[in-house]
């Protein structure tokens, strides 16, 4: 597994609302790193299933797709989204944040055989690359287990309720409260407790509390680790 370490990988774990995904952006610019956003990827294999009409419970038909999935994540074009995502060359980074897509990431993202084609492609796309910031539930642990740098980002229960809540209404998705509590409590059981590749920190990563901390707090510390480490 030592072909990780021919990268600067940093590797970013946490739950939804724990800011990792604009810390991870935030941190790739910073070091001249190409950002990676796992989830986006698990979004955009259930967002294709979605389209299909494949029932959830096929799980040979998602494995299937999941082999050819063709997906690019691309810079963004200006501050409204992380990335551009690029599903069979159609821009989808606005459709696969929706809520319904999120609250069906579960069904594809439990499945084992799934879950090693996206890891397989995950570490193609850091192959060759000077440094990569790799974001998602399982990198410090599964996909890039030798990475040089790892973090664990949380926050307290309200806090990321808070931010999800403001993110998704500053997309313009009608979302109430009640909505943001339930799929995190959702998300966050689903995530923890799935058999192959579960949200959990990897014992030599370091922790990170973000509740108080503003983004550019939590970029800054990162950025300063990597470089003084
Ligand atoms: O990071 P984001 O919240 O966009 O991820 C959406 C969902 O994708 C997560 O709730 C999780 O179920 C799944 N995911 C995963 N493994 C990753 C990244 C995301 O299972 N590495």
């Amino acid at each position: 597994m030592n072909l990780f370490r021919t990268v600067n990988a940093v590797a970013i774990d946490g739950p939804a609302g724990s800011g990792k995904s604009t810390v991870s952006r935030f941190v790739a610019e910073r070091l001249g790193f190409v950002y990676i956003d796992t989830g986006a990827m698990y979004r955009a294999l259930t967002l294709k299933i979605m389209r299909e009409n494949i029932d959830f419970s096929d799980e040979e038909k998602i494995i299937e797709i999941s082999k050819e999935l063709n997906v690019q994540l691309l810079p963004a074009k200006n501050e409204k989204n992380s990335i551009r995502v690029i599903l069979e060359g159609e821009d989808v980074s606005e459709e696969i944040r929706k809520m319904q897509v999120t609250g069906n990431v579960k069904y594809v993202a439990k499945i084992a055989l799934v879950r090693d084609n996206m890891v397989k492609f995950q570490r193609r796309m850091i192959k060759g690359i000077g440094g990569a910031v790799m974001e998602g539930r399982d990198i410090g642990t599964i996909v890039l287990p030798d990475a040089k740098y790892k973090f664990y980002l949380d926050a307290s229960f309200e806090e990321r309720v808070e931010r999800r809540l403001a993110e998704l209404k500053a997309n313009g998705q009608p979302i109430t409260r009640k909505d943001v509590e339930d799929d995190l409590k959702h998300r966050d059981h689903a995530d923890k407790t799935r058999k192959v590749g579960p949200l959990k920190k990897a014992d030599n990563a370091i922790f990170l509390d973000t509740t108080n901390l503003s983004i550019e707090e939590v970029t800054m510390k990162i950025v300063k680790m990597v470089k003084t480490r």
